[in-house]
């Protein structure tokens, strides 16, 4: 479903991600881990192109994405992205929210964006939200909307970058559990995230990412029980 190849990124002088690999296959879930810094963050957006790599080629769902042919709005529509801020309108519904791309860029009317809305809104637990602000939802009520958005445009791989890095602790329970139905249903994830508790029960292969690299990886009972490399050793005795 991703195929990452030979994928360098440099920021001015400042060279982020050095020669990483990375392919997913349709249903699997491949978990980052790394230091901050390490280039996490680069090369998810580097999946969607929100970056441009320096180098390096990008195929999501056989399209190739630096290929200057490739409609990027459309291609995007198939790869859904969580942030850890969950950059919803402030001023429009839950709703509104997940509609408003189905509407502009998906082109569909308003009648059936919004019943692929409720829909999306009720897979993530919130469908007596439809009605709400943002400011009205909590955090976790946030980001599940925004993954309701990203959902409601039928992605084929979602990308979900520290997903709940901005929660208060209670609150990261209801959205690992979206991500887990999610999983279930069988979408394509890769996530960046803390969260080993759900990388252990979730993830096929975990990924360790060190200074731009991918330094180690493996299913997830043995990168953390067992890592073979001694940077991959020294971040899991640190974040446990
Ligand atoms: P992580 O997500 O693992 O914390 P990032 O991918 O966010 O790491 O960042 C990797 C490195 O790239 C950091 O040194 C960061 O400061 C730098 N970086 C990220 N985005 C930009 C940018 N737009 N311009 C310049 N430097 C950047
Ligand atoms: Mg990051």
């Amino acid at each position: 479903m991703v195929r990452a190849t030979a994928i360098h990124k440099h920021f001015g002088a400042l060279h982020v991600l050095k020669g990483v690999d990375l392919e997913v296959a349709e249903r699997e879930l491949v978990f980052v881990i790394g230091p901050s810094g390490s280039g996490k963050s680069t090369l998810l957006r580097c999946l969607n192109r929100l970056e441009e790599p320096s180098s390096g080629s990008v195929v999501v769902d056989g399209i190739d994405l630096l290929d200057p042919r490739t409609d990027i709005n459309h291609a995007r529509q198939r790869i859904g992205m969580v942030f850890q801020s969950f950059n919803l309108y402030p001023h429009m519904t839950a709703l509104g929210n997940v509609t408003l791309a189905l509407r502009k860029v998906a082109g569909r009317g308003r009648a059936e964006a919004d019943a692929i809305g409720q829909a999306a809104l009720a897979r993530v637990g919130l469908a007596d939200r439809a009605g709400h602000m943002p400011a009205q939802l909590s955090g976790g009520q946030q980001q599940r909307v925004a993954i309701a958005r990203a959902i409601a445009l039928e992605p084929r791989v979602m990308l979900f970058d520290e997903p709940t890095s901005a929660l208060d602790p209670e609150l990261v329970g209801s959205v690992l559990q979206v991500m887990r139905e999610l999983r279930e249903s069988g979408m394509t994830m890769v996530v960046v995230s803390h969260e080993m508790g759900f990388a252990r029960a979730a993830a096929d292969r975990v990924l360790f990412m060190d200074e731009g690299m991918i330094v180690e990886a493996g299913p997830p009972a043995q990168i953390f029980a067992a890592p073979a490399q001694e940077r991959t050793r020294a971040f899991i005795s640190q974040i446990k």
